[in-house]
């Protein structure tokens, strides 16, 4: 129940982002970046689109969302409403003592379908999903990028997974350079010398060599893995909960000191898209009367 609770912002978005690809209205659908037609198809309605004006698009788009979140939510997307933290959350659980090997087996299993199906639902943007399950089968590009997807994500879970947020991770390498320290939620106070250097919230970390009480690290995700740890060792101290703790001030204050950055940002990655999309469209539109002249 705990789980749920706190992955609900999560679980919120992972259903509707999962349930897009398959919604159709009318002849189209509700969102899809269609390459296989050189379409995009937005709302039910369609319009035909050159395939790198499509690119320009899905890669200008996907830097515009990534860069406004980064700037307004900042690490709580990490905490809240990454994938990667939930599967933390999740393989914490399965490695609870207390748990059998039969429903370790049995949530390490539900963890690769669930990772397989975030994959699908990725590449399901590019493609109908009818086709992608088709290129699935015959194991064509898309569904040999589904698979590929699939393992990387497993891997990535299994293996690397702190270690990638911490180092590898575009958002969180976005993070880092924009000035948003403010904006870290997970804190440690402890005025009154009461930690009992248990490591417990060192040991449960996700990212390598992190320790929370050495005060402010970009790399922490907020996954507020360190609060439950903190709490577990304090769970029979009637006097104190945890010296680790969530403030949702900080939260708020997101936007205020560097809005003015923010909305310089944003304005300048939407003139840059519609200026690429412009200029591709230019290029495809002239390349297209080029080979109708050769043809002639
Ligand atoms: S310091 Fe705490 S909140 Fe930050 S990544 Fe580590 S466990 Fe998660
Ligand atoms: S879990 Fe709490 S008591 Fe243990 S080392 Fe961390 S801050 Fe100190």
């Amino acid at each position: 129940m705990k789980f749920l609770r706190n992955n609900r912002l999560f679980l919120a978005l992972l259903i509707p982002f999962m349930v897009i690809p398959w919604v159709r209205i009318g002849n189209f659908h509700l969102l899809l970046f269609n390459f296989s037609h050189n379409r995009l198809e937005f709302l039910g309605f369609g319009i035909e689109i050159g395939t790198y004006t499509l690119i320009g698009i899905v890669v200008l788009l996907g830097f515009g969302i990534t860069l406004t979140v980064a700037l307004t939510l900042s690490r709580f997307y990490c905490g809240m409403l990454c994938p990667n933290t939930f599967f933390a959350h999740f393989l914490t659980l399965l490695r609870s003592k207390k748990k059998s090997i039969l429903s370790k087996i049995g949530g390490f299993l539900l963890l690769t379908v669930l990772a397989s199906m975030l994959a699908f639902s990725v590449v399901a943007y590019g493609i109908r999903t009818d086709e992608l399950m088709d290129a699935i089968a015959h194991l064509s590009f898309s569904g040999c990028l589904v698979i590929f997807l699939s393992l990387l994500m497993i891997a990535e879970v299994y293996m690397v997974q702190g270690w990638y947020c911490a180092y590898l991770c575009p958002y969180g390498a976005m993070c880092a350079i924009l000035p948003i320290d403010d904006r870290l939620t997970y804190t440690y106070e402890d005025s009154k010398n009461q930690c009992i250097a248990c490591e417990g919230c060192v040991k449960i970390c996700p990212i390598p060599d992190l320790d929370i009480r050495k005060g402010f690290d970009i790399r922490c995700i907020q996954c507020g893995l360190c609060e439950v740890a903190c709490a577990k060792t304090f769970a029979k101290n009637p006097t104190i909960t945890t010296l680790i703790s969530y403030d949702q001030r900080s939260r708020l204050r997101a936007g205020g000191r560097d809005r003015g950055i923010l909305i310089a940002i944003v304005v300048m990655v939407l003139l840059t898209m519609v200026g690429v999309i412009t200029l591709l469209d230019t290029e495809r539109l002239q390349s297209c009367r080029l080979e109708n002249q050769i043809l002639h």
